[in-house]
């Protein structure tokens, strides 16, 4: 089975990953000098005569416009094969698709709502076995453990109160008990994190969010490590089936070749405002990691991140109406969504996290009041105008 990865690594071994981005990837498979791999609209490829080796053959097992944008997502989070899929969701389902009934997972407790749903109509009536665990408590993870346990799944930083939790002490206690680790980078994204560098055995993303960028695919990427996971992997991919297509995965592509100035431009807007939140008496609490630079969450986040990235959420005071707050905004766009070129605003209560019973919610800390930022790349002055005008409003 082939296995082209870290070409460029190979090849130029000192190639950082600002480079990796705009350049990773790119199989030399035309001859026309076009410096972008084609967008390769064939489900099927011939074979020069029966019996033949062919590189590809039909495009659910692959597919070279897809085949690039998986190799560049497996340099930049520095693993050994990359997989694309047709959403977040998709790629998620692969993952927990490497588990047979009777498993046991030890997931967080506060992962993406989508994710939730996934574990708790679809495995578990199959029977698969999940606890739900405050990741942030390394000693939660640990006692979770029972014989049957094969695997922890863990969001590095969680949405939408933006709590961190360790990928190096997760995966060294998982490792002790022979489980795999596989964390969720949508948040952070290879820029700012490598969870794989971490100790992690699989990372995947929402590509949907800031790999693609601009708001305009739908995507998921996993990327793992080793011979016998990558083979897993292709596996469950090419028979279930839920693969990108050769569009989608050229779009990806290029949001991807943008993402260092993309997320520089997210973290420089996203502490200006945090910066701006922090001074507004309509505002009692804003949720970031580098809020509070006494706390555990901060130094892990300086230990295994280069930056929090372009989410913040905030709280308003007793009180204050958060749907008149967010109806009031003109330029910012009340939107579920996160890591899109736009400023996406919304109200996990109502909006992302509405499913979620509200004793439970309170409980996870989401209050009414809440709101989710996704800090986009506007004029840093416009968003706080815009913010500005509608606390005037409350
Ligand atoms: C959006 C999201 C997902 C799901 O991805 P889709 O592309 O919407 O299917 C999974 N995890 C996180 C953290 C997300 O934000």
């Amino acid at each position: 089975m082939r296995m082209i990865i870290r070409k460029y690594l190979e090849v130029f071994c000192l190639v950082k990953f600002n480079t990796l981005l705009v350049r990773g990837g790119k199989p030399d498979d035309n001859h026309t000098g076009a410096v972008n791999v084609p967008i390769y609209n064939s489900s099927t490829f011939r074979y020069p005569k029966l019996g033949a080796p062919v590189r590809w053959d039909y495009e659910r097992s692959g597919n070279p416009t897809r085949d690039n944008v998986e190799n560049v997502c497996a340099e930049l989070e520095d693993g050994d094969r990359g997989f694309a899929f047709s959403s977040g969701m998709a790629a998620i389902h692969a993952a927990l698709s490497l588990f047979k009934p009777g498993d046991h997972i030890i997931i967080g407790d506060n992962i993406y709502g989508g994710t939730f749903r996934l574990v708790n109509d679809f495995l578990k009536p199959r029977g698969i076995k999940f606890t739900a665990v405050d990741t942030q408590n390394v000693n939660a993870v640990e006692n979770a453990f029972t014989p049957a346990t094969k695997a922890v799944y863990f969001e590095p930083i969680t949405n939408p109160l933006l709590k961190v939790s360790s990928v190096q002490e997760i995966s060294k206690v998982a490792h002790e008990h022979d489980a795999l680790v596989i964390v969720d980078n949508t948040f952070l994204t290879p820029y700012l994190q490598r969870p794989l560098d971490l100790g992690a055995d699989l990372v995947l993303h929402s590509a949907t969010k800031y790999l693609g960028g601009h708001s305009d695919i739908m995507a998921g990427i996993i990327v793992t490590k080793g011979q016998q996971l990558c083979d897993q992997v292709y596996n469950l991919q090419n028979s279930i089936g839920a693969v990108l297509a050769p569009q989608e995965a050229n779009l990806l592509r290029r949001g991807i070749q943008t993402l260092n100035i993309r997320m520089d431009r997210h973290l420089a807007n996203a502490k200006k405002i945090i910066k701006y939140l922090e001074a507004n008496d309509k505002v009692a609490r804003v949720y970031y990691p580098t809020v509070d630079k006494n706390s555990r969450d901060y130094r892990i986040m300086k230990r295994e991140a280069n930056g929090a990235g372009g989410v913040l959420s905030f709280e308003l005071k007793d009180g204050l109406d958060a749907a008149k707050f967010v109806n009031s905004l003109k330029l910012i766009i009340l939107a579920v969504s996160l890591g899109a070129a736009e400023s996406l605003i919304e109200v996990p209560a109502f909006m992302s996290h509405f499913e979620i019973p509200k004793p439970r919610r309170l409980e996870m800390g989401i209050k009414d009041e809440l709101i989710r930022l996704s800090v986009g790349l506007e004029d840093v002055d416009d968003l706080i105008a815009d913010l500005d005008q509608a606390f005037a409003k409350i």
